[in-house]
C-alpha cells in the first residue's frame, strides 16, 4: 500500500476532488465487498483489553495516515495539517471512502479528532493549540471526555469534583463516570468544580489531565455488549499545573458546550456506524422477504431517515466552516440518527423474530443482536434523547423553559 499527498485547492471541482479520492483509496484499501464483508453491526465492542488496545492502533494509524495524505483532517488548514477544503469536499471523502475496507472506527479515536481537537483550537492558548491540535488530529495522542460523575450526567452543571487552585497549581480530587476510552488515553478533558459561592454553571473549570498522573485511577466497567470501553476515574489529590487550565477560571460551562456541541455534530456523523438501511435490504434480500409491502415499509424508512440525518450533518459542518458555532442543529441530528439507529434495529430484529435472541452461528444474525445490544448507549451518550429534545424546544422553537 502507498500514500501520495493531496494535491487539490479549494477551487477543484467535485469532479476533480473525486478523482483525487478514488486514486488514493484504491491505492491504500481494498474495496469493501458483499462477499468479503463480514458482517459486522456491533455498536459497541466485545473484545478484551488487549484485542481492544490492537482496535485502537489500527484506527490510530489509519488517521495518522489519511491526515499525512491530506484526507484526515480535510477542512483544517495547513497550519494544522490539512489541505483546507471546503465541508463539500470532505463529503464527497467521507462517502467515497465507505466503499472500502477500513479499520474498525473507535469512539476513543472518535472523542479525541472530532470532540477535543476542535475544542482547543477555539478555546485553547496558542501554546495549548500547538502543544495538542495536531498531535490529536493525528491520534498521536488520544484523550478521554472527564465529564459525568455518579450524581451528575444530564444535569453536568451539578458535578462535584473538585478543583482548588494554590498558586500556580491545582488540587483536583473526586470520581468520573462512563469515561469512554480512559484507559488508553494518554490525557483527559476534565471539568471540575472550582467554585462552590457561585451558581453552579459559573463555578466550574475545564483543564487537560494527564492520564498518567499520580492520583489518576482508571478501573474499567464491564458493559452489556461485553467489552469494557467505559471507565470510572477516580481523581485522588491530582496536581495539574495552571497553564493546562482551557479557558478561563469559571468557564468550565462554556467548554463543556463547546465539546458537547461538536459531539451532537458529530455523532450524528457516524450515519454507517451498527448495520444502516443498506445492511437492513441485504438482510431482508439475504431472508427472502423483500416482496412483503411492510418490509418495504420499513426499509424506505430507514433509507429516508438516514439519508436526512446525513443531509443535517452537512448542513451543520458548512455552518461550522462558516464559522458559526454548534447549535441546535446538531441536536436536530443526533435525534433523527439515533432514532434510526433505532429504527434499523427494530426492523432487524422483526424481519429475524427469534434468532435474534442468540448467537446460533447462523451468518448474519448474531451482528444485528449486537446492534441492538449497543443502539441504547447512542441514545444516551452525549445528551440523552429526551435532552435533545428539550434542547431543540427551548432553544429552537422558543417554548417555555422546563422547571430547573
Ligand atoms: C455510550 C456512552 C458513552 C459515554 N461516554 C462518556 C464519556 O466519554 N465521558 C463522559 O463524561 N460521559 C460519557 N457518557 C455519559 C453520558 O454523558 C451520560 O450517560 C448522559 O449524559 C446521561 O447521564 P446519566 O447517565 O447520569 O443519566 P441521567 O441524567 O440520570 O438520566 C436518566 C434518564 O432521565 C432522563 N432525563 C434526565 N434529565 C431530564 C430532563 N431534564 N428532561 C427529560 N428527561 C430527563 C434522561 O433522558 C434519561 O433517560 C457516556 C454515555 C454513554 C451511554
Amino acid at each position: 500500500m502507498t500514500s501520495t499527498a493531496v494535491s487539490s485547492t479549494s477551487t477543484s471541482t467535485p469532479d476533480e476532488y473525486a478523482r483525487e479520492c478514488r486514486a488514493w483509496l484504491d491505492a491504500n484499501l481494498p474495496p469493501r465487498t458483499d462477499a468479503t464483508d463480514e458482517p459486522n453491526y456491533a455498536i459497541f465492542h466485545d473484545r478484551t483489553h488487549d484485542e481492544e488496545r490492537a482496535l485502537i492502533d489500527a484506527a490510530r494509524a489509519w488517521q495518522a495516515r489519511r491526515v499525512d495524505a491530506g484526507f484526515g483532517a480535510i477542512t483544517w488548514t495547513p497550519e494544522w495539517g490539512g489541505p483546507g477544503l471546503s465541508a463539500s469536499h470532505e463529503r464527497v471523502y467521507v462517502t467515497m471512502e465507505r466503499e472500502y475496507q477500513t479499520p474498525d472506527r473507535h469512539e476513543n479515536v472518535l472523542v479525541t479528532v472530532d470532540l477535543v481537537a476542535p475544542t482547543l483550537h477555539v478555546l485553547g492558548t496558542p501554546e495549548q493549540q500547538q502543544r495538542f491540535v495536531r498531535s490529536f488530529l493525528r491520534t498521536d495522542e488520544l484523550c478521554c471526555q472527564l465529564f459525568s460523575e455518579p450524581g451528575a450526567g444530564s444535569d453536568l452543571a451539578g458535578l462535584r469534583t473538585k478543583a482548588v487552585r494554590t498558586g500556580d497549581t491545582w488540587r483536583v480530587n473526586g470520581q468520573k463516570v462512563w469515561s469512554s476510552g480512559a484507559q488508553f488515553s494518554e490525557w483527559g478533558l476534565l471539568i471540575a468544580r472550582s467554585d462552590t459561592s457561585v451558581p453552579k454553571h459559573k463555578g466550574m473549570t475545564a483543564f487537560m489531565v494527564p492520564m498518567d498522573a499520580p492520583g489518576v485511577d482508571v478501573r474499567p466497567i464491564r458493559q452489556m455488549s461485553g467489552g469494557s470501553t467505559f471507565n470510572e476515574v477516580f481523581l485522588n489529590d491530582v496536581e495539574i499545573p495552571d497553564e493546562m487550565r482551557i479557558g478561563a477560571e469559571g468557564d468550565g460551562w462554556k467548554v463543556a458546550l463547546t465539546v458537547l456541541g461538536f459531539e451532537r455534530s458529530s455523532s450524528a456523523g457516524i450515519v454507517s456506524a451498527g448495520g444502516n438501511s443498506a445492511d437492513l435490504v441485504r438482510l431482508a434480500r439475504a431472508l427472502g422477504i423483500t416482496d412483503d409491502p411492510l418490509v418495504r415499509q420499513r426499509l424506505g424508512d430507514a433509507a429516508i431517515y438516514e439519508r436526512a440525518s446525513a443531509l443535517l450533518v452537512a448542513r451543520n459542518a458548512e455552518r461550522e466552516q462558516a464559522g458559526a458555532v454548534p447549535g441546535v442543529e446538531g441536536s436536530i441530528g443526533k435525534l433523527v440518527w439515533t432514532q434510526n439507529l433505532k429504527r434499523v434495529g427494530d426492523a432487524a430484529a422483526s424481519f429475524l423474530g427469534t434468532r435474534i435472541l442468540a448467537d446460533t452461528g447462523e451468518p448474519g444474525t448474531f451482528a444485528w443482536t449486537e446492534h441492538l445490544l449497543g443502539a441504547p448507549g447512542y441514545r444516551i451518550a452525549g445528551g440523552s434523547d429526551e435532552i435533545q429534545r428539550n434542547i431543540i424546544g427551548e432553544r429552537g422553537l422558543g417554548l417555555p423553559r422546563e422547571p430547573r
